[in-house]
């Protein structure tokens, strides 16, 4: 049995304040995932400060640890401050911020480097799934996106694009059979083990329809923005 994950990536939202009553509002018994949390950067030592339940990390950072690289996080900074996992290779920052999947390769690497976890985001566009594309484009993602990659650190979450802040859930069905799918490509042609890699659903998780898709064999768990924001709300999704 693979352990679960309830990850919240809270995007560029939140202030101080907001990520305090987060906290203060969150009843640990109530947690039944392992529960971790993405801020903006800049807000990880006042979560850190703030929880002991929670795993805290970066939704992002840099292809090297120091230098003359104007406005990035060092992953070596990120290890240094108590940040304990990246997420990298989100949609929003490989449409919006064009980060392509040979960086994507090079920041994975050096996040593993500095021992933090890494959650590696992978999804097909609307475009993509109507032409029939969806394994051919997941499996170019991990190809080139975890080459070269083999540690038990690794957590791969599939987030199909046309899901992400939309409300439209893929159904656990879609879900599923994603997911079996690239555990099985990344046993077969990575260095990866496919049975001990947790895969995780991202793209509208909200309480209504976590069970479900946590109740699907190759769903280890969520990777949640809106939904993720409010103890209330993040707590619903412990089930
Ligand atoms: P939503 O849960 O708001 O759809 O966002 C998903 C996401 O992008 C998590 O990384």
């Amino acid at each position: 049995e693979r352990t679960k994950y309830i990850v919240g990536n809270w995007k560029m939202n939140q202030n101080t304040q907001d990520v305090i009553a987060f906290f203060d509002a969150i009843d640990s018994t109530k947690l039944r995932h392992e529960a971790w949390i993405a801020p903006q950067a800049i807000h990880i030592p006042i979560c850190l400060q703030n929880t002991d339940d929670f795993k805290i990390g970066a939704q992002n950072c840099a292809t090297e640890n120091s230098g003359a690289f104007t406005g990035e996080i060092s992953p070596a900074s990120l290890k240094d401050i108590g940040a304990e996992f990246v997420i990298i290779g989100h949609s929003e920052r490989r449409s919006i911020f064009k980060e392509d999947d040979q960086t994507l390769n090079k920041k994975t690497k050096l996040a593993l480097e500095n021992d933090l976890f890494v959650i590696f985001c992978i999804g097909e566009t609307l475009e993509e799934r109507e032409a029939g594309k969806v394994e051919e484009v997941l499996a170019t993602q991990l190809a080139q996106g975890l080459a070269g990659v083999s540690s038990e650190k690794i957590i791969i979450a599939y987030e199909p694009v046309w899901a992400i802040g939309t409300g439209v859930t893929a159904s656990p069905e879609q879900a599923q059979e994603a997911h079996a799918f690239i555990r099985q490509y990344i046993n077969e042609n990575l260095s990866l083990d496919g049975e001990k890699t947790s895969i995780l659903y991202g793209g509208s998780v909200k309480p209504a329809n976590v069970e479900d898709l946590l109740s699907c064999k190759d769903i280890d768990g969520g990777l949640v923005g809106g939904a993720a924001l409010k103890a209330d709300s993040y707590l619903g999704l412990h089930v």
